[in-house]
């Protein structure tokens, strides 16, 4: 699928799996001018099928796209790719409760230029492959560690949108923390290195008392879907949800710590390590970030009340 006039894509074309062509000077390989997106399709119980948010992904696409001077998809036609990927893959969304069909749309310059330029052509394009649960139940299987030299994003940066070269500088750290057996890295903002901002791909909560804080998605976090999501559906459950900058001290002396995205849902952080000190925090059953993914997840996979309308049902 694209988005923008180019005679030698194939408009509104399914093709099957495979590799693509790109020109050696297109202005994706070279100067990393993509973003991609992620999104779940899951069966009900009554076997039908559903997709959570697609109409955001297709709003924070064109936010990046508007960043990198790509030419974006409209919502219908985004929406409307989806809709198609998701129809023809049908026989792969995994049964109720066993996973999704996860759906990851790419916007990039496909086309060529000599010189630090945009490309003249955009290709917009959506594959997907079915996958299990990454959640992993409430005990916990979150270990963080800060490390305060790297950083993930820069103010007047592209952190908060979802561009491919935001990712490359996080292998490197999360590469040596799972090597010293933590599961991911909590990132610091890069100026100070005093507040926490994002895990590597998902957004970070924490709960003292009744009250739920997040950093602010202005610039440097990215603004997950889930995120949103969440911060409504606590709100809504009469939480007090504050979007603030949110000092590491703070996150080390909270009652929990909790992580948000499409991959992981809402998943528990038992423990953060920054310079040699090791601080835990509650995970379970009986814990606000377990009502909070018993919410969300029963609203992505049809077995609450959709009061937001926010799944689009096939
Ligand atoms: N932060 C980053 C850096 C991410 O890559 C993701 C995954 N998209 C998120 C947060 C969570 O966003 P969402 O809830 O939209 O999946």
């Amino acid at each position: 699928m694209k988005s923008c006039e180019d005679g030698r894509f194939c408009e509104g074309c399914l093709i099957p799996y495979g590799p693509i062509l790109v020109n050696p000077n297109s202005a994706v390989l070279n100067y990393g001018q993509g973003l991609f997106e992620g999104m779940k399709a899951y069966r009900r119980k009554d076997g039908g099928i559903q997709i959570f948010r697609p109409q955001e992904n297709a709003l924070r696409m064109q936010m990046g796209a508007e960043r990198l001077l790509l030419c974006a998809p409209s919502l219908q036609q985004y929406v409307d790719a989806i809709k198609q990927v998701v129809a023809a893959n049908k026989r792969w969304v995994p049964p109720y409760g066993k996973g999704s069909l996860y759906l990851r749309p790419l916007l990039f310059g496909s086309g060529g230029v000599m010189g630090l330029a945009p490309a003249p052509q955009t290709t917009f394009l959506v594959y997907t492959n079915p996958i299990g649960n990454k959640y992993k139940g409430h005990s916990g299987d979150l270990n963080l560690f800060i490390e305060p030299n790297f950083a993930r994003a820069y103010p007047g940066g592209t952190g908060g949108i979802k561009n491919i070269s935001n990712y490359s500088p996080v292998f490197q750290v999360a590469k040596e923390a799972k090597a010293k057996g933590f599961s991911d890295v909590l990132f610091l903002d890069a100026v100070e290195h005093k507040y926490i901002e994002e895990v590597s791909s998902c957004n970070a909560f924490i709960l003292k008392g009744n009250v739920i804080s997040t950093p602010p998605a202005s610039g440097t976090i990215l603004p997950g879907i889930t995120r949103k999501s969440i911060i409504q559906v606590a709100r809504d459950l009469g939480y007090q949800v504050e979007e603030r900058r949110v000092s590491v001290e703070e996150a080390l002396n909270a009652d929990e710590v909790f992580c948000t995205g499409t991959a992981v849902g809402v998943s528990p952080v038992h423990s953060i390590t920054y310079q040699n000190k090791k601080a835990d925090f509650k995970t379970g059953e009986q814990t606000v970030a377990k009502k909070l993914f018993d919410m969300i997840r029963g609203i992505q996979v049809g077995d609450l009340e959709d009061k937001y309308s926010w799944t689009l049902k096939l």
